[in-house]
């Protein structure tokens, strides 16, 4: 069992935890992605076994009938391996969920495993239609080039602003300017992908609100995906005014560097801790 501290940003230790939270979250009418946590292995075996969860993950959000969906990180499944183990473990997942009607996305990791991240993507686009979504991230110079390739692939984009300390030469590192990035990139998505490809991955009102700005322009239909535990009010107010939204919501017995991370990131967060701590 995870502390009742972390239980805000984590949605439990195993499977059935997982799809308790999803229950209850689909009940507002928003709905689930979940993330089995874990990330690097530079072993088989650990990613074979991640591999083997997400399978039977599947299997139980079909049997559940829950509005949920998965998300997958490369390193996870094998990128750190080589030898194609993560090609091979992302296709059986993507195939998984296929044969049981999930959608499976997939995060973006740092600048080193963008290049694998996409050709595994767009091979899996191609080969399972309309099942699979990337995340891509406004801070590095190259997404928007990255953009005018996903524009014919057959699937989704998540665009975030991006979590990983990438390079000055290769990044933009001002917060205005992975603003004005994001905004771009943004326009673009919604000009010129399909209806339904499009999800604004942040909690940002700004770009939530350019977004609603974008839909009314071009007409692209569009989804917000945000953070268990972060603005889960602005989810819940965002279903009323009729958006799609997704809950990004993380669980496993790995949570606890995930949680100290979310508590670090913002001084509410800390404060929030240091409260349920006392005890107040
Ligand atoms: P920020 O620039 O952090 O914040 C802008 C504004 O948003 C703030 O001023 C505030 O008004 C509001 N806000 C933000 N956080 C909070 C909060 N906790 N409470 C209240 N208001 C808040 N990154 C990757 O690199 N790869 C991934 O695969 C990836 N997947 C993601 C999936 C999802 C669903 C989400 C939501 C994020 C993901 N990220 C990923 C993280 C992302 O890159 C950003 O680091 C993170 O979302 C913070 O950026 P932001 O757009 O939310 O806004």
């Amino acid at each position: 069992m995870i502390p009742p501290i972390a239980s805000r940003f984590v949605a439990g230790e195993t499977p059935p935890e997982a799809l308790d939270h999803a229950r209850r979250v689909n009940e507002d009418g928003v709905k689930v992605i979940l993330n089995l946590l874990g990330e690097h292995y530079d072993e088989r075996p650990p990613a074979d076994a991640d591999t083997a969860t997400y399978l039977q993950l599947v299997r139980d959000i079909e049997g559940s009938g829950l509005d949920a969906c998965i998300s997958v990180k490369p390193s996870q499944i094998g990128l750190d391996v080589g030898e194609g183990a993560f090609e091979e473990n992302y296709r059986r997942i993507v195939k998984e969920a296929d044969d049981h009607g999930v959608f499976v996305w997939c995060d973006m990791e740092d600048h080193e495993t963008t290049d694998a991240t996409l050709d595994a993507f767009e091979a899996c686009a191609e080969e399972f239609e309309g099942d699979v979504g990337l995340c891509v991230q406004a801070n590095l110079h190259r997404t928007r080039e990255d953009l005018e390739r996903l524009a014919d692939v057959p699937g989704k984009v998540r665009l975030v602003k991006g979590a990983y300390d990438e390079p000055k030469s290769i990044s933009y590192k001002d917060k205005a300017e992975v603003n004005e990035a994001y905004r771009e990139d943004l326009e673009f998505m919604f000009a010129r992908f399909d209806d339904g490809e499009v999800a604004v991955g942040s909690h940002d009102p700004a770009m939530i609100d350019y977004a609603k700005e974008l839909h009314e322009e071009y007409g692209t239909g569009y989804e917000v995906q945000m953070l268990m535990g972060v603005r889960e009010d602005a989810q819940r107010d965002l279903v009323a005014e009729g958006v799609d939204v997704w809950q990004y919501a993380p669980y496993g017995p790995k949570w606890a560097s995930y949680f100290y991370r979310r508590v670090r990131e913002r001084k509410e967060n800390l404060l929030f801790a240091a409260r349920a701590v006392l005890g107040r």
